[in-house]
């Protein structure tokens, strides 16, 4: 059985006293059994948060890190600073840090090969454009991804990686997939992780679906075989809404 997660990206949103705010309000609503609940703030919010979530079952974690220990790199946050402050998990390879901060699929292991060896659980995004959609390369673009951001890792190191699908188009676009094509996209990535590693590794790591995922849509993305949760974006900006995500897998 895999615990589902539900994990936030707050993306560039929210001061430290914002951050603080929400989480005020969303503690007790967050607390759900049987899911594994993550929110993903920007740096400067982290130690004020993973404080704040001592003694919850609230995750926090950050949204990207470089794969280095330390060195002269003006601008950037290594994997012992995350540790330092505690905090438990990383967005990896999200499409926004594809895009505007040409992260490649090479930076991409680099960094969830990191991220494992500091105990930090990766969160690992992969997704087609629009224009690969209408091409017909979902499968073949979302497998590239894959098997390029886990190369080089163990069968047991994989197990403690999270997928995130995010088709590129449905992000904060109001369009979410349809739960029906998110499921084979998903049943598709598990195939390809069946068939680097084996089939136990497959079913033992968690996949999810992001893109557009609310209150109102969460239902028929979690009903799916494949689908162990999601990664939300706008949708997890407001405590209340978030809380009724959690809910939903609970
Ligand atoms: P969205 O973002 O929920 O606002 O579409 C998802 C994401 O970027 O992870």
């Amino acid at each position: 059985m895999r615990t589902p997660v539900i994990a936030g990206n707050w993306k560039m949103y929210k001061t430290v006293n914002e951050a603080l705010e929400y989480f005020t309000s969303f503690r007790e609503k967050g607390e759900a059994e049987g899911v594994e609940t993550v929110l993903c703030a920007p740096f400067v919010a982290l130690p004020a948060l993973v404080e704040a979530a001592k003694g919850s079952r609230i995750g926090i974690g950050a949204q990207n890190m470089h794969w280095e220990e330390e060195g002269a790199f003006t601008g950037e946050v290594g994997p012992s600073m995350l540790n330092a402050v505690g905090v438990p998990y990383v967005v990896i390879g999200h499409s926004e840090r594809r895009t505007y901060f040409a992260e490649t699929d090479e930076a991409v292991n680099k960094k969830t090969q990191s991220a494992i060896s500091h105990d930090l659980v990766p969160i690992v995004c992969v997704g087609e454009t629009l224009e690969e959609k209408e091409a017909d390369r979902t499968q073949e673009v979302v497998r590239e991804q894959v098997v390029k951001a886990l190369a080089g890792l163990s069968s047991d190191e994989v197990t403690q990686v999270v997928l995130a699908y995010e088709p590129v188009w449905a992000i904060g676009s109001g369009k979410s997939a349809t739960a029906e094509d998110a499921e084979e996209v998903i049943r598709f990535v598990r195939k390809t992780v069946a068939d680097q590693y084996d089939q136990q590794v497959a079913n033992d790591i968690r996949i999810l679906y992001g893109g557009s995922v609310k209150p109102g849509n969460i239902d028929s993305f979690l009903e799916q075989p494949d689908i162990d949760g999601a990664l939300v974006g706008g949708a997890s900006l407001d405590a209340d809404s978030f809380a009724r995500l959690v809910e939903a897998a609970a």
